[in-house]
């Protein structure tokens, strides 16, 4: 692998960044209008490839999220009567907008996280697709009317908005996250509170008036950005006029939130951590299995949730698949996403690139070896090598728990059983991928398998239009496809007296 030395960007791309940091909004949005917090505090945003700050935001008090609770919920009655075809248009204008100012949002996206530039233009296109998506959805949320069998009543089953929401992302997709979760909110006729992560606000703030310039009206959507998670999300947990929470993030997190939701019983949807199994079977393509890994694998410098944690290969083709997965590795380049040919960011800061490297030696001290990679870069920025490990012990860290980082470790096995245990011995069950020629096996698998999504012979499968989401303790709910609207509805059923109650029916004269 190569790095490229960090010499400060080209002067072209010095006004570029210059240009869009300006036009991103750094205050907060509560009905309508940018402000600054109520106490005046601020939090710093920095660029995780040079370690230069590159913002400075304004950190939402308790005060502040208060009102943007308050915005949210005043603006929640008429939203919901807004017809829906109206809201469709403004998720339309969003996503042409998205279009307009893709390459905007890339650049924020590489300069407050790191990944290069063209994996950020690839979130601009998804992200962007569920705005599409959402307001194609908006309008076909059929309902349904029918008779009880009994005759006795007529049934009006409808869904309704579900009320105002509490929107939390992560950092490591900072507009996927949102699209994904305000997009279907939108259509539904829900307000929101969306509170972006600390590392990452850039990209939602520029999004949020994006949104405003497609047509949302003031109150729909309010971001309190903030350096404390804690002073936005407890007051607004504990008002009562809130009815969801919709979380990206780890399950610690996720468990605290969900705590924090039995008070007001509040609906959740909890898209939490992962620990992604990618199965390699004897009669797999194994070209087509090291493509698959590198996308699964590398994807975001491996900060995705969907990320193949760990490589399950068999122990007939693994020194095959190794060597091929080596190569393809040794050959990324690491540096700053905004460099031409760089394939490998920066960790998102250095807490993340101390954590990889603690997993590097913990696989190392249990008796894994080094294939290619294996150590931190020379700062500044938080880079650490593309690694691959083989002999990898089931009980190092970086098979038991998620790694989050580019190091990929090469586990192997003797047969389907085996495979099904070892993908199957995790917490978590979010991604998973499978690698055979034989689609009824990988079909069986899919049977056996405990994961919410499972690519057979693909690295990678998230789309607007799929159902995304994980069981175990990879989360609850579903985001994007038919199911992610119905997250933000609620279902009403109205009884209806039957309409030939006092009716005598022709046949046999009495009443219905
Ligand atoms: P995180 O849990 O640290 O933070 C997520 C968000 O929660 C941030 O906005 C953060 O500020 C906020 N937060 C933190 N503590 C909080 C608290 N006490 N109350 C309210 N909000 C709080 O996660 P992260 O490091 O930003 O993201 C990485 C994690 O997210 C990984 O575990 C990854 O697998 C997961 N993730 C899951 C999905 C999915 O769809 N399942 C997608 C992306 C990331």
């Amino acid at each position: 692998m190569s790095t490229t030395d960090k010499a400060p960007a080209a002067t072209g791309m010095k006004d570029r960044i210059e240009a869009v940091l300006a036009k991103t909004p750094t205050g907060l949005l509560i009905d309508g209008q940018w402000r600054d917090a109520s106490d005046g505090g601020t939090f710093e945003v920095e660029n995780p490839a040079t370690g230069e700050v590159i913002a400075t935001m304004a950190s939402a008090t308790r005060e502040d999220s208060q009102a943007a609770m308050d915005a949210a919920a005043d603006a929640q009655e008429s939203w919901a009567r807004t017809p829906a075809r109206e809201r469709s248009e403004i998720l339309r204008r969003a996503f042409d907008l998205v279009q307009e100012r893709a390459e905007d949002l890339a650049l924020l996206m590489t300069l407050e996280m790191g990944k290069p530039l063209a994996e950020a233009a690839g979130e601009v296109k998804y992200g962007g697709e569920f705005l599409r998506w959402f307001a194609e959805e908006a309008v076909r949320d059929y309902g349904r009317y029918l008779d009880t069998p009994e005759g006795n009543l007529r049934m009006l089953v409808t869904h309704k908005p579900v009320g105002p929401c509490l929107l939390i992302t992560p950092w490591n997709f900072p507009l996927a996250m949102a699209t994904r979760k305000v997009a279907p909110a939108v259509a539904a006729g829900c307000t929101m509170v969306l509170k972006p992560a600390r590392l990452t606000p850039l990209t939602s703030q520029y999004f949020a008036q994006l949104m405003l310039d497609a047509g949302l009206p003031a109150g729909v959507l309010n971001v309190v950005s903030s350096a404390s998670a804690a002073a936005v999300s407890e007051p607004i947990m504990a008002d009562p006029r809130l009815r969801k929470v919709s979380f990206t993030g780890s399950t610690p997190v996720g468990k605290q939130l969900m705590k924090l939701a039995t008070d007001n019983v509040l609906r959740t949807s909890m898209e939490l951590g992962g620990n992604g199994p990618l199965i390699v079977f004897e009669d797999a393509d194994v070209d087509k299995a090291v493509a698959g890994a590198m996308a699964a694998k590398m994807r975001n410098m491996g900060e995705a949730c969907t990320a193949a944690n760990r490589l399950l290969v068999h122990e007939s083709v693994v020194d095959e698949f190794v060597e091929k997965m080596a190569a393809k590795m040794a050959a990324l380049t690491v540096g700053n996403g905004v460099d031409d040919g760089v394939s490998v960011g920066p960790m998102v800061e250095a807490k993340a690139r101390d954590s990889v490297e603690e997993f590097v030696t913990d696989a190392v001290e249990r008796g894994a070896k080094v294939v290619v990679g294996g150590a931190r870069v020379d700062g500044p920025g938080y880079f650490f090598q593309p690694t691959l490990l083989r002999d990898v012990p089931v009980d190092a860290r970086a098979v038991t728990e998620e790694i989050f980082g580019p190091v990929a470790p090469v586990v192997t096995f003797k047969d389907e059983d085996e495979a099904v245990a070892l993908a199957n011995a995790t917490e978590y069950g979010l991604a998973s991928y499978v690698f055979t020629e034989n689609i009824s096996r990988g079909l069986r698998i899919g049977d056996r398998i405990e994961f919410g999504l499972m690519g057979l012979n693909v690295g990678v499968i998230s789309n607007a239009a799929a159902p995304f989401g994980g069981v175990k303790q990879s989360g609850l709910g579903r985001e994007g496809g038919a199911e992610g609207l119905h997250e933000y509805t609620t279902t009403q059923y109205i009884g209806v007296e039957n309409p030939w109650a006092n009716v005598p029916n022709p046949g046999t004269g009495t009443p219905a």
